[in-house]
C-alpha cells in the first residue's frame, strides 16, 4: 500500500512537470508511474510547448497609441515611437506628443 502511494506521487511529479510544459498530465502521470526514472529524465529534457501561452501580456503590451503589440520592457513603441515611460502611469491614455525633431 505504501509502495502504491509512492508510485502515485512519483507519477504526479512527472505529470505536473509535463503539464507545466504544456503537455497532457494524464499520459505523463501513467508514464511516470510505470517508468519513473526514465519518465523524470524525459520530462525534464522535453521542451515546453508554446501553444498555450501563459499570457501574452506577461511579456508584451499593447501600445495605446497605435495598438501594436510591443515588448513589455519597451520604453518607446517601435512602431509609432510612443513614450510608455512618459505616459505609462496615467490612467487616461495621454495624447502622445511626439516632439518635433526636425533636422536642422
Ligand atoms: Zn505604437
Amino acid at each position: 500500500m505504501f509502495f502504491l502511494i509512492i508510485v502515485i506521487i512519483l507519477g504526479c511529479i512527472v505529470g505536473i512537470i509535463a503539464n507545466s510544459k504544456g503537455r497532457s498530465f494524464f499520459p505523463w502521470f501513467i508514464y511516470g508511474m510505470a517508468l519513473f526514472i526514465v519518465a523524470i529524465v524525459h520530462v525534464l529534457c522535453i521542451k515546453s510547448i508554446d501553444n498555450t501561452p501563459i499570457g501574452p501580456a506577461s511579456h508584451t503590451k499593447k501600445c495605446p497609441q497605435c495598438a501594436e503589440t510591443v515588448q513589455a520592457d519597451a520604453r518607446i513603441c517601435r512602431f509609432c515611437r510612443y513614450d510608455f515611460e512618459g505616459a505609462g502611469n496615467h490612467t487616461q491614455p495621454a495624447q502622445a506628443t511626439i516632439p518635433p525633431q526636425l533636422p536642422s
